[in-house]
């Protein structure tokens, strides 16, 4: 089988910046950066020097206070936000479905324009509450116990629509901050993981302008050390990843051995075992405090033994590492069973004599297949021929 082909930015999309697409309400504003903003001012005729403060003031409302209306910004002179509110929206895209887990965990299927859903899952804890975000619709890489895998590639998600995810959630979970509430409580949305569907380090320049803009201190502000970014291995971009992006870091790794992993995450025979780990040893921040999260799904009898643990702490070896231990999550038609219990409990005491963390973690959402993995929406890529109509 031929390594799946690497997508960036397909050139076959219009061009709109990176935002969100909209209908004819204007050109939509989420998704853009201050340097973005400032060109739309300086085209809405803002003069230079005044462009980096209404900027400014314009990300806040955007990002900080998260309003969707530009009557709203107050601290806005009037005809300027008239202006903008003929000329610009800050439409998010639409919440197709909801579900709800009895444990908690809330899944949206959200839809930017027609043919094109993600899904986007929330999980509260007892001390944080995590954001799992897509970056692609679909994904390129056919990883034979993922069901995202069996939906193939429609496209890469725009910045905007990567940011509106946590726009939304923030919008659904009433999690903006109050300005002047005398007791700022604590915010539901404290972590995010882009580990949704798609490959993030395939669609990188979107995901890192995406991140920029999330984790900036005055617009959503969740900080570099909060975001975990995921990949199956693109190794190519993994030292881009650490210092253009400088969030933390989780391999999805999975097998120890290139034979066993070339069949689970086929990427793998693009980029072997070996060069992945290298890679990992030479990521920018990884150190004592910021590890880098090894996720291990735990197949019966594939990829659970034993000599597979020790086998790993071998090659963990000078990495400053944690592994998650991910109890396969099944879904319809998969060709894998989970891993037994007791089985999973054996292989982590391994990891752990080796002086490894490695929580397992618990299935959430599973009622819902909001669960690791079980990700998938209906869109399909519509036939070259249809593309380029119009
Ligand atoms: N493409 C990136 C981002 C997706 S992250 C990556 O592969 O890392 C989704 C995580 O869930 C990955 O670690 C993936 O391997 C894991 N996963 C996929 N299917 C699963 C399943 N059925 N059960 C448990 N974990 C699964």
């Amino acid at each position: 089988m031929t390594a799946p082909p690497q997508v960036h930015n397909p050139t076959d999309l219009p061009h709109n910046n990176g935002a969100v697409p909209t209908k004819p309400r204007g050109q939509n504003l989420i998704g853009l950066t201050r340097d973005d903003l400032k060109a739309v001012l300086a085209d809405m005729g803002v003069p230079d020097r005044a462009q980096h403060m209404r900027a400014q003031q314009l990300w806040h409302w955007i990002y900080h206070r998260g309003v969707r209306d530009f009557h709203h910004m107050t601290t806005i002179a009037k005809d300027m936000r008239q202006a903008l509110a003929e000329l610009y929206c800050l439409e998010r895209p639409e919440i197709v479905r909801t579900e709800i887990s009895q444990d908690g965990t809330r899944k949206w299927l959200i839809q930017s324009e027609p043919g094109v859903a993600f899904e986007t899952v929330y999980i509260p804890e007892e001390n944080r509450g995590t954001l799992c975000i897509s970056s692609q619709v679909g994904c390129t890489l056919n990883c034979t116990f993922c069901l995202t895998g069996t939906q193939r590639l429609v496209r890469n998600l725009s910045a905007g629509e990567i940011v509106a995810q946590l726009m939304i959630a923030r919008d659904e979970l009433d999690d903006w901050p109050v300005i002047g509430a005398s007791n700022e409580r604590d915010r539901a949305i404290t972590n995010i993981v882009m580990m949704g569907m798609g490959e993030p380090l395939y669609n990188f320049d979107n995901t890192k302008k995406a991140l920029s803009i999330v984790s900036d201190g005055d617009g959503i502000s969740i900080s570099k050390r909060r975001i975990t970014l995921s990949t199956a291995g693109v190794v190519p971009e993994i030292p881009r990843c650490g210092h253009e992006i400088g969030v933390m870091l989780a391999i999805s790794l999975h097998a120890v051995r290139d034979e066993v992993r070339d069949e689970l995450v086929p990427l793998n025979k693009k980029y072997p075992l070996a060069d992945l780990l290298a890679a990992c040893r030479a990521y920018p921040t990884a150190n004592n405090s910021k590890r880098i999260t090894f996720e291990y799904v735990m197949l019966k009898q594939v990829n659970d033994s034993l000599s597979d643990a020790k086998e790993l702490v071998r090659l963990l070896k000078g990495i400053p590492a944690k592994v998650n231990l991910i109890p396969f999550n099944p879904w319809p038609g998969a060709p894998y069973q989970c891993a037994e219990w007791q089985q999973i409990e054996a292989f982590a005491q391994v990891l752990m004599k080796a002086g490894y963390a490695s929580p397992i973690r618990t299935p959430r959402g599973r009622d819902i297949m909001a669960a690791c993995g079980q990700l998938k929406s209906d869109s399909v890529r519509p036939r070259a021929s249809a593309r380029h109509i119009g």
